[in-house]
């Protein structure tokens, strides 16, 4: 099989809720994800999307995307889209780093590895492990009684896992713990997560303060260095998310025992093939993880289900249903939340059909 054209689609996600808050003062009301079609000599099309979380939350933004994916397409031509660890290898030798830009492209050529045979990304990457996968449900950043008011709401969509965007002022932040704890039930799982946006001692502070409150504290600072001085400090459970963004910070992270669980995010280390060893390497080394993407629509919560769904189920912390979170749907087939949980399609591939009246016409296309 060979590709013979790629096409790049641009669509608006706005959210539900208005707009999303994390720390820092940053915010978005509508996403901007970036949907691609690789396109081959046997018919068949992979389909793959990216969406950065605006251009402040991770080295990557949506025009960026854009302008790599230009960048590439044209050197991709030709190539054996099945042969995705040789076509891995192409793409970071024709572009050093980025790896967001690439993984729109490296999911469409997995969603066309499991056309070709017959598969479900899931079977392709373990198979389908239980029936579904739960969900954690992001809580904007809002006043403490706001956001505590939040977890009842979501619970009644089936949610049992929370997680609190803090990473502001120390006091309210401590507050923001306290009241959504409080709410919690039995079972229930709540995460705090600065984002990134505590200095150290204020971390230190807060998670000093928090010591007998069931909560586990996600990326408190900028740094790797900050985390694990962080880490070392507090007697919460310990999420990396902004840091992790290759496998050499997780070999790195084991060795330190710097962390409990990561966040993984397709996108940030460069699509599904890299994310799976990461995967594979995290389940060998016990550590658990919540399955994501940076945000997207249905492609990008297509392929986090079957990441997540063909995970051995102790090492799955949570994963992520996006398509939840926008008011625009694209693609038939998507899976949909059920009772706080998702699972991924049985049907070849990715499982989607994106609809293309909504995608529009391509804002660029290679090939033919
Ligand atoms: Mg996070």
């Amino acid at each position: 099989m060979r590709i013979t054209g790629i096409r790049m689609f641009q669509v608006d996600l706005p959210l539900h809720e208005g707009s999303y808050k994390w720390s820092g003062g940053n915010s978005v009301s509508v996403f901007d994800a970036t949907v691609v079609a690789v396109d081959t000599d046997e018919g068949l099309t992979g389909w793959g999307e990216v969406c950065p979380l605006g251009p402040a939350y991770l080295p990557a933004y949506a025009r960026g995307a854009r302008a790599g994916i230009a960048e590439l397409a044209p050197q991709l031509l030709g190539a054996d889209p099945l042969a995705l660890g040789v076509l891995n290898e192409r793409m970071d030798s024709a572009m050093r780093g980025h790896p967001y830009v690439k993984s729109a492209i490296d999911m469409a050529c997995w969603d066309l590895l499991g056309k070709a045979s017959g598969l479900s990304v899931a079977t392709l990457m373990g198979g389908h492990a239980g029936d579904d996968v739960a969900l954690y449900r992001a809580i904007s950043q809002d006043t403490p009684e706001a956001m505590a008011a939040r977890i009842a709401q979501y619970r009644s969509e089936g949610y049992t896992k929370f997680q609190l965007k803090v990473g502001g002022d120390a006091d309210t932040d401590i507050q923001r713990i306290r009241a959504a704890a409080a709410e919690l039930l039995p079972g229930d799982v709540l995460v705090a997560d600065a984002n990134t946006g505590w200095t150290q001692h204020v971390a230190v502070r807060v998670t000093d303060a928090v010591r007998d409150v069931n909560v586990y504290i996600e990326q408190p600072c900028l740094t790797y260095e900050q985390c694990l001085a962080v880490r070392r400090h507090t007697n919460r459970p310990f999420v990396l998310d902004e840091v992790v963004d290759g496998i050499d910070l997780v070999v790195r992270g084991v060795a330190d025992q710097a962390m409990d669980v990561i966040n993984l995010k397709i996108s940030k280390v460069g699509g599904l093939t890299k994310a799976r060893q990461i995967r594979d390497l995290c389940v060998s080394l016990g550590i658990a993880m919540t399955i994501e993407d940076t945000w997207g629509g249905d492609i990008i919560t297509a392929a986090i289900a079957h990441l997540a769904h063909s995970t051995p189920e102790r090492f799955r912390f949570s994963a992520t249903d996006f398509n939840s979170y926008v008011t625009v749907a694209f693609a038939e087939g998507a899976p949909q939340r059920t009772h706080g949980r998702l699972a991924a399609s049985r049907e070849p591939g990715l499982g989607v059909r994106p609809i293309m009246d909504v995608l529009g016409a391509p804002l660029q296309v290679w090939g033919s």
